[in-house]
Parts: C-alpha cells; sequence; structure tokens
C-alpha cells in the first residue's frame, strides 16, 4: 500500500527559487542616522501619537506619518523569483552592535547599543539621536506598524478580559493582578507574500441521507452519499503571511510561557505598516529578531500550502462530507519577504508552581484590538465545583428518563472542567493562519465528475478526508529543533 500521511503528496517546486539568487531590495534609501527633525520645526523630541498613529513633535505639536515602504512588488500576481527586503538580511553575530554617532548639533559623541535601543538623547544638547540605517543583527526592520491603541485602552481591554475570568483565577493571581505594568512591545516578524499555482486531484462526497440502522439496544448511524472526482487548479496570490521572527515567540510548544496568545492576536493590518522610523518606538520596548530567512523557510512553505488548500475549499461548499485529496502540487512562481515591528500591549505574569514556573500572557493586538490571554487556575477549586457538577450531573440522570441522552449527564462535571479550564488558559488559542491571510484565487478551472451513489457508509466523513488539515503544526517543532542544533543564535540567547 502507498504510504499516506492523510495529506497525499505535496510538492513544492523551488525551481524559480533555485536558480537565482534573491533579489535584494534595499529598502532603507535616504534615511540618515542621527537627528530626524520635525518637517516643521526642524526639533528631534518626536514619538508617536497612539490616538492617531502618527508621529508628533512634541515641541510644535505637528503630525506626520514615515511614508509607506518603496520598491517591492505590490502587484503579486507578477511576483517572480525570490525578492527580499534589505531588513530580512541574514544576522551576522561577529558584526558590532554599538555605534556611535556624532551630534550634529554639538558634536558630542552618542553610543548606542542596538542590541537595546534604536535611539539616544545626547547628553549635551538633548537632541534625540536615531539609527535608521540597516544593520545586519536583526534590529532594524523594513516595515514598523505603528501602536494605535493607547495605554488606557489596552489597560481597559486587558482588565475586562481578565475581569471575565475571576472566579476560577488563582488567589495570589486575584490578588496581585494590575494593568498599571502593561508594556507595549514591538515584536519582530516576517511578512511573506508570494505567488503560485495549485493543482488538487481527489475525491469528494456530497450528503444525500443519514439513518440509523439496528434494534433499540444497537443502534448505529449509516450515510448515503454522492461520491465525485473533484479537482482545481488555480493560480493564487497570498498576502501578509505573517510569522514570529524570534525563536522565543516562535516556540509555541513551550511549557513555561504561554506564547501561543502572543500568536493568537495575528493578524495584523499590515497594509498600514510604513517605513521604519525609529521615532515609532519611543517609548515603546521592542524584541529583536533572531532568526533568518532560511531556518523560517520550511515553517513558511508549509503556511503557503495550508492557506493554498483552506482558499481552495471555497470552492468545495457541496462536498460536505469532505475531500480526499490523493495529489497535490503548489508550485511557487515568487515570494518577497519583508521584516517587521508589529505593536502589542502585553501583561505577564510569572506564576510559581513548586519549582517550576509558567509565564501567562494576556496580548492585546494594538491595531485591531484581538484580545487573548491565559488567567492562572486556582485548581482546588475547579475540582469541587467540577465535582458538584457531576454530582449534579448524575442526579438528574436518575430523574429524567430519555434514554437517548441521559447519558450524557454522566460527563457534565469532566466537561464543565475542560469548558473552563480552556476558557482561563486558552491553551489551544493560535492564529489561524490557513484562513485569516488574505488570498486571491484566479484562473479557477474545476472538475467535478459524478461517479456513484454510495449506500450505508458508517463515516460521516469520506475515507481520508484531508482537505481541512493543516500541516504547519507537525513542522513547527521540528524547526526549532533545528535552529536551535545548528544556530549561532542558541550561543547568543544563553549569552544574553
Ligand atoms: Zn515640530
Ligand atoms: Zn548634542
Amino acid at each position: 500500500m502507498q504510504e499516506t500521511n492523510g495529506l497525499g503528496p505535496t510538492i513544492i517546486q523551488k525551481d524559480a527559487e533555485a536558480k537565482n539568487e534573491p533579489v535584494v531590495i534595499q529598502t532603507d534609501v535616504g534615511v540618515k542616522d542621527g537627528q530626524n527633525k520635525c518637517p516643521k520645526c526642524g526639533a528631534t523630541d518626536i514619538a508617536l501619537n497612539a490616538r492617531t498613529g502618527q508621529l508628533r513633535c512634541n515641541y510644535c505639536r505637528y503630525e506626520f506619518n514615515e511614508q509607506q515602504l518603496q520598491g517591492m512588488v505590490t502587484d503579486l500576481t507578477k511576483l517572480q523569483g525570490e525578492i527580499i527586503g534589505s531588513g530580512t538580511q541574514d544576522i551576522n553575530n561577529d558584526i558590532q552592535n554599538v555605534v556611535t554617532l556624532k551630534c550634529e548639533s554639538c558634536g558630542a559623541e552618542v553610543v548606542i547599543d542596538t542590541n537595546e535601543v534604536t535611539q539616544a538623547r545626547c547628553h549635551w544638547c538633548r537632541n534625540t539621536l536615531s539609527i535608521n540605517q540597516q544593520i545586519p543583527n536583526g534590529s532594524i526592520p523594513d516595515i514598523v506598524l505603528p501602536f494605535k491603541l493607547t495605554r488606557e485602552e489596552a489597560q481597559k481591554l486587558i482588565g475586562d478580559f481578565v475581569g471575565k475570568r475571576k472566579f476560577f483565577a488563582h488567589p495570589k493571581f486575584r490578588q496581585e493582578f494590575t494593568t498599571s505594568n502593561i508594556m507595549g512591545v514591538y515584536f519582530p516578524y516576517m511578512v511573506v507574500d508570494a505567488n503560485a499555482h495549485s493543482n488538487y486531484i481527489g475525491k469528494g462526497e456530497h450528503l444525500i441521507r443519514t439513518y440509523t440502522i439496528g434494534s433499540r439496544d444497537h443502534r448505529e448511524t449509516r450515510y448515503d452519499a454522492d461520491l465525485y472526482q473533484v479537482a482545481r487548479d488555480f493560480d493564487i496570490t497570498i498576502e501578509g503571511l505573517t510569522i514570529e521572527s524570534s525563536l522565543d515567540k516562535l516556540n509555541q510548544k513551550t511549557k513555561d510561557k504561554t506564547n501561543n496568545i502572543i500568536n493568537s492576536i495575528m493578524p495584523f493590518d499590515i497594509e498600514n505598516s510604513v517605513r521604519w522610523n525609529a521615532n515609532y518606538l519611543k517609548g515603546y520596548t521592542s524584541e529583536k529578531r533572531d532568526t533568518n530567512i532560511e531556518q523560517l523557510r520550511p515553517l513558511v512553505d508549509e503556511q503557503i500550502k495550508d492557506v493554498s488548500r483552506f482558499t481552495a475549499n471555497k470552492t468545495l461548499k457541496n462536498y460536505d462530507r469532505g475531500v480526499c485529496w490523493e495529489s497535490e502540487k503548489l508550485a511557487l512562481r515568487g515570494k518577497q519577504w519583508k521584516a517587521a515591528y508589529l505593536p502589542v500591549w502585553i501583561y505577564s505574569y510569572q506564576q510559581k508552581k513548586g519549582d517550576k514556573s509558567i509565564l501567562h500572557y494576556v496580548a492585546v493586538n494594538a491595531r485591531t484590538k484581538e484580545t487573548m490571554g491565559s488567567v492562572p487556575i486556582h485548581m482546588p477549586k475547579l475540582i469541587i465545583m467540577s465535582i458538584l457538577v457531576e454530582i449534579l450531573g448524575l442526579i438528574v440522570m436518575t430523574l429524567i428518563d430519555i434514554e437517548k441522552i441521559s447519558w450524557l449527564f454522566l460527563f457534565w462535571g469532566i466537561i464543565y472542567y475542560f469548558i473552563m479550564y480552556s476558557r482561563y488558559r486558552n491553551n489551544d488559542a493560535r492564529h489561524h493562519h490557513e484562513i485569516e491571510t488574505k488570498s486571491t484565487m484566479y484562473n479557477l478551472k474545476t472538475i467535478d465528475n459524478f461517479i456513484k451513489r454510495e449506500n450505508g457508509l458508517s463515516n460521516s466523513k469520506i475515507r481520508g478526508c484531508n482537505n481541512e488539515k493543516i500541516s504547519e503544526q507537525n513542522i513547527e517543532n521540528n524547526i526549532i529543533d533545528t535552529i536551535k542544533k545548528n544556530s549561532k543564535i542558541k550561543i547568543n540567547i544563553n549569552n544574553k
């Protein structure tokens, strides 16, 4: 028998990429390090006004925006080969992270450690000096998406989120929780656009009727369905696929941090991002990118396949019993990478459990307001409540005599426990890249050939149903392991 992982053979053809070296688009053309002056009055005290998402001169109150990124491909149907923004360049661990600038006003030397910050004030004349030219250490991205949510707005969202989860919250957490220490953080991401051709061949089933067979004690459900030969062939553009580019946040499986929370508040409105300008970071913290394109490529390729597969699903509504793809092909014509800083308001809480500890996050997307979090649970209380609910369920079960559903009450306590646990901890929350990433399908060709009516099927879905499978999750762990094994970056992280 042919080996199958339920997804059939998926091929990414890399011809275009293998032949050509990536084309690097220099995204910091015309920018300069040092004083970035207000276009109106020439002052250097400039910061983001999160109310408007614009830069504001703190001296004359003039508001303005950095320009949009130039030089990258905007019509994605024309995207060919591999194009990378210069802000995505490989991290060079040997370079000097400390940059010394000469203040244009007073001539003093100002030292900026780009590992930590991208701005500093001149001690002598109080002017702000910025780093805007890219340095190959991952600290300066191509684009930045400004905060558009004030601290007060984020505090309210985080307060409301936790407020709805007080009953089972750990007493120590309830006592210590305060939104006054939330942080505005620019996290590093890679934003990828793609242009590809997809081809899928397989079988699909449409449900005709559902019924039960057997005697009173031994009932089973059966299905009748129409079986079709199905094929889809189309061109696809994918816009703004976004993945974490710090190893720490990329690792969703770690037990000591709830990184999935930060992942789940995607997507961002990347289209509103602007060219890098250090002034956007004033008053906020940022995390530096510490992975390179080559390391992220397998994950990105898997996510592209997921997006394509789910885009095809929009044309498969008739197959309510699912589709089993026997062949999946995706040929990448072009791909484009940008390094980005995206804005997140974050509350974190370290819970100690014996000698272990877990870092809980409540995160707010500082553009869309999407909020997600993990609240530490007071386990004894949840267990006692679940037992009470279980007892109640058993009582109900003996009182009512509806044979068909009475067994349901047998599991009341357990169901209650899991619902509450996931409501507080949200351990399954994640970014649904497969449906939340923008994609456009065109030149669609379809085949839907009726094969036969099938009667008395026992599965509720078609055998080998795989059109809603996500392949990305399998690969994530491997990538992190590989990066950790092979990379110099590991040493860097440990040394911090
Ligand atoms: Zn001004
Ligand atoms: Zn100075």
